[in-house]
């Protein structure tokens, strides 16, 4: 999708402070961090969020999902961290390519919404 914004990162148009990548996962720090660590995990095919995941198209999820336990180690997590996958409007999704928040580093407060 050449208007995506986490296209043009994953196509190097944008840069990005990279933090893992596979076959089909990026990850990347976020740019306006809401907690010590807020990393991006995302498809590196274009998926417009979690509401367009069908069974066709489901690997890409699950692999950044499986992706996930290994950075958060990386990132020094062991206590624990939170991970959030905003969609539509009302959910507070700002970019239109399927990513999830892996957020730690810190107590979390207890309100996710
Ligand atoms: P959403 O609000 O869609 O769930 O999350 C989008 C996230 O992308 C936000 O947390 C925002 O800070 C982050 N973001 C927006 N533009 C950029 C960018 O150019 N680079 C990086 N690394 N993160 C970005
Ligand atoms: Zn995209």
């Amino acid at each position: 999708m050449s208007d995506c914004l986490f296209c043009k990162i994953l196509a190097g148009e944008i840069p990005s402070a990279k933090v893992f990548e596979n076959d089909a996962v990026y990850a990347f720090r976020d740019i306006n961090p809401q907690a010590p660590v807020h990393v991006l995990v995302i498809p590196k095919t274009h998926i417009p969020s979690l509401d367009a995941l069908t069974a066709e198209n489901q690997e890409s999820a699950t692999a950044c999902l499986l992706a996930i336990p290994g950075i958060a180690k990386a990132e020094g997590l062991e206590t624990g961290y939170r991970v959030i996958s905003n969609v539509g409007e009302d959910g507070g999704q700002t970019v239109k390519h399927l990513h999830f928040h892996l957020i730690g580093g810190k107590k979390l407060g207890e309100k996710m919404a």
